[in-house]
């Protein structure tokens, strides 16, 4: 789960990292007032979506006056920023953070990931920040200082010294950067955090370290024990699909294709999708409903699929281990009902009560393909679609 940079940079101040001081606003007036608030000449307005590449995109405004800060603030609100990281559907603003001008001297690159090489967390900075770090790590890898933290001591003092020293550090930046790496190691571990970067750290014009930007995003299987953390999702900021799907607990990817899928096992469903492109289709989604799948659940992900405009064709694929090919049987022909299905359906069914499944699907007079293999579900599914998009 992503966060917002103010909510981020509040997280890291409470662990130590220095941040300009700043507020937010959900309204050019309310802008305008954080700037007269925090004072000083000149203000950074900064549009708050889940999304890097924001100064590219017009997306962060040095501001020298507060109707400046006003107006701009208004052109950003109910805007939808197109970022090289959002993709074409792009994020909409709807918060806003002002703070105080920071004097740059120097941007520097530190980020906190996990490695999943060696299984630990591991520390990536640069002297050389302000640009995305992928570019960073194509154009300049040398540039790039890596780190690994041993779980069993944690992140030691001599070697956070040693990593600013690597950056070219000097003097009391050395002591103050020791406490800006110990901070985000703490906030990472203590906060189930998947990611922290700071792009760009800066150095000001009279040599402090201070965190300009600052993005965390954390793992969503911890956050039934972090409350606080859970309570920072902004779902304007999601996939609606996928927002929809996460309220009901399916497992759900958009992606762009028009072959709805409706499938239990992850595994089942990646082999899936390889099936579809296979037979000349694309898949408009990755979706498991788990192993226990209700007549509920099935109606669920019938919904969450068919929120999709772009799907064309459902393709419904369930193993029965624990579950039972009937009951699934009963849920599509139900949901088909339910939902005021007209798109075409095609059904795979196999395992336990696989014969009486089947005679449900055929039974109901629908217009459901039940199919016995995956191959034959994938190219009936690929055959059914009414308006082929072009491969
Ligand atoms: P991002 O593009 O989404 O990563 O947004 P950032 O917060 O990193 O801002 C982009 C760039 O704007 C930074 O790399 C800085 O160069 C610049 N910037 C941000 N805040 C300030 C500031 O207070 N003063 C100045 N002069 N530049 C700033
Ligand atoms: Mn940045």
């Amino acid at each position: 789960m992503d966060i917002h940079e103010y909510q981020a940079k509040d997280i890291l101040a409470r662990f130590g990292v220095p941040v300009p001081r700043g507020g937010l606003a959900y309204s050019p007036e309310q802008a305008g007032y954080r700037a007269r608030e925090l004072g000083g000449e000149a203000w950074v307005v900064k549009a708050q979506i889940h999304s890097g590449g924001r100064g590219e995109a017009g997306g962060v405004k040095l501001c020298r006056s507060e109707d400046q800060v006003r107006d701009y603030a208004a052109t950003l609100f109910g805007h939808r920023l197109i970022t090289k990281q959002t993709g074409a559907r792009g994020k909409d603003v709807y918060r806003v953070w002002v703070e105080g001008a920071c004097d740059i001297a120097q941007e520097l690159y530190l980020g906190f990931v996990l490695d999943r090489k060696s299984e630990r967390i591991m520390i990536v900075a640069s002297a050389q920040g302000g640009m995305e770090i992928e570019d960073l790590a194509q154009d300049q890898p040398e540039a790039l200082v890596r780190m690994i933290i041993d779980p069993a001591v944690g992140l030691v003092d001599y070697q956070a010294r040693e990593l600013a020293f690597r950056l070219g550090l000097e003097g009391g930046q050395i002591a103050q950067m020791v406490t800006v790496l110990q901070a985000c190691h703490r906030a990472y571990s203590e906060l189930d955090a998947m990611m922290v970067e700071i792009n760009p750290l800066v150095i000001t014009g009279s040599g402090d370290l201070v965190a300009l930007d600052a993005k965390m995003s954390f793992d969503t299987n911890a956050l039934y024990r972090r409350p606080d953390v859970a309570a920072l999702r902004d779902p304007s900021q999601e996939d609606p699909r996928e927002a929809m799907a996460a309220d009901h607990g399916l497992a759900y990817v958009g992606l762009d294709g028009d072959i709805g899928c409706i499938i239990n096992g992850a595994g089942l469903a990646m082999a899936t999708m390889d099936m579809i492109k296979l037979s000349g289709g694309e898949p408009a989604n990755f979706l498991d409903i788990g192993g226990g799948a209700s007549p509920e659940r099935v109606c669920q992900a019938f919904r969450t699929v068919l929120s999709d405009a772009n799907v064309s064709v459902i393709l419904v694929n369930i193993f029965a281990g624990i579950n039972r090919c009937d009951w699934i049987a009963n849920g599509v022909v139900q949901a088909y009902k339910e939902v005021g299905l007209t798109l075409p359906v095609v059904v795979r069914l196999a395992g336990t009560n696989v014969a009486e499944g089947q005679a449900i699907l055929r039974g109901s007079g629908l217009p459901i393909t039940a199919t016995d293999t995956l191959a034959e579900a994938a190219e009936a599914a690929v055959a059914a679609r009414p308006h082929p998009v072009a491969a």
